[in-house]
């Protein structure tokens, strides 16, 4: 049967910084209504040992999560699980459809809809994810001391990457299938002038191969883009570095966006470009992409939805 709920603050999302807007919102009296999606506790939930978060030496990513869950419900968040799958930001109060069939009208928006990496898509990539193949270096590169390690791709999040892994790995070989990189010259010159890495031109990866018990990769197979030719390079990690994909679909055409589709927020603050939408995590960070930085945008939003609604009064 279908349901229509009004709410004062609307989050969509359950990542760090949907649950972190939540707890923030509940504490600010707004009574908010968080929307889970169909990935409940985001990309945290897809990841093992959380080394990063200040206070947990060590934390299981979907523990965390969890953990945020019952915060954001405790402090008085109403969590559902639904998908929005219609986003109406034309007029105030904002309208949301929800795939159960529920109409949520909402006087302020959070949207924490986060980001997601790319991945080249094939089986041996698949085979191997979270067992030698990654596409977080923040999170994985400490895994691979001492080892030599490939990343895929040529553009600032590439570049980054490599230049990362340099404190940890041997040796690192960017594998990009141009002659040229995209990342930003500065950060070219770092890559290109670093003894621990060398850059692979015109290749792109064929294959992850590895051993099956314990699961684990032993190298790559790589074409060259012209002549076919293939070369092997042994290594412990691949990491795919080929760009994110902020999880923009309800916003795209009613939101500014740059960079990408990242959702633009107003210097130093969550605000988007429709007065009372606020933006945080992944979804508008084309930088940083971290559990700590959603979370304190999430903070940020659901502070600034408050000052909004009481503007509006
Ligand atoms: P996300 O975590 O991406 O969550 C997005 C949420 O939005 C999901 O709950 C989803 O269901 C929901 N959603 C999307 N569309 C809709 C919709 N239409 N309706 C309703 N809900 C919707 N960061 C670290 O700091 N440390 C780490 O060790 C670390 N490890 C990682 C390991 C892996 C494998 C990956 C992929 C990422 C890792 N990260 C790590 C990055 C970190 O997970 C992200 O920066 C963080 O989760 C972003 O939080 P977020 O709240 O913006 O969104
Ligand atoms: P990106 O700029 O889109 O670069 C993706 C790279 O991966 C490109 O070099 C691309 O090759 C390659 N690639 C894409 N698909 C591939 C495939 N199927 N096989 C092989 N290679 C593939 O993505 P990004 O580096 O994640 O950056 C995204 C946005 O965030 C950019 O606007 C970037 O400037 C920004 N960003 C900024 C910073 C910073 O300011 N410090 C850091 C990270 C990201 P081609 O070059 O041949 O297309």
């Amino acid at each position: 049967m279908s349901e229509t709920k009004h709410t004062k603050l609307l989050i969509i999302g359950s990542g760090p910084a949907g649950y972190t807007a939540g707890v923030y919102g509940s504490r600010a009296m707004l009574e908010p209504v968080l929307v889970q999606g169909i990935q409940p506790g985001g990309q945290l939930t897809i990841t093992t040992e959380v080394e990063n978060w200040p206070s947990r030496k060590e934390v299981q990513g979907p523990d965390l999560m969890s953990e945020m869950e019952d915060h954001a419900r405790e402090a008085g968040t109403e969590i559902i699980a639904d998908h929005i799958s219609d986003l109406d930001l034309s007029k105030r109060p904002f309208t949301a459809k929800g795939e159960t069939g529920t109409t949520y009208i909402a006087d302020s928006v959070v949207l924490a809809t986060g980001a997601q990496a790319k991945w080249l898509g094939m089986p041996s990539e698949e085979k191997f994810k979270g067992f030698g193949v990654s596409a977080c270096a923040t999170c994985d590169g400490f895994f691979y001391r001492g080892q030599e390690i490939v990343v895929i791709g040529g553009g600032n999040s590439a570049v980054e990457e490599a230049l990362f892994l340099t404190n940890f790995a041997s040796k690192v070989t960017l594998i990009h299938r141009r002659g040229e990189l995209r990342a930003e010259k500065i950060l070219q010159n770092r890559l290109l002038n670093h003894e621990k890495i060398v850059p692979l031109w015109f290749h792109e990866l064929e294959e992850v191969y590895g051993s099956d018990q314990p699961l684990g990769v032993e190298g790559v197979k790589v074409k060259h883009v012209e002549t076919g030719e293939i070369t092997d390079i042994p290594c412990k990690g691949v990491f795919v570095a080929i760009g994110h994909a902020p999880s923009n679909e309800l916003v795209k055409d009613t939101l500014e966006t740059h960079m990408g589709g990242y959702v633009v927020t107003k210097p130093d603050s969550t605000a988007t470009s429709i007065p009372g939408v606020f933006a945080a995590g992944d979804i508008t960070d084309y930088k940083y992409r971290q559990a700590i930085t959603s979370a304190g945008m999430g903070c940020m939003a659901a502070l600034e939805a408050e000052h909004f609604l009481a503007e509006q009064e």
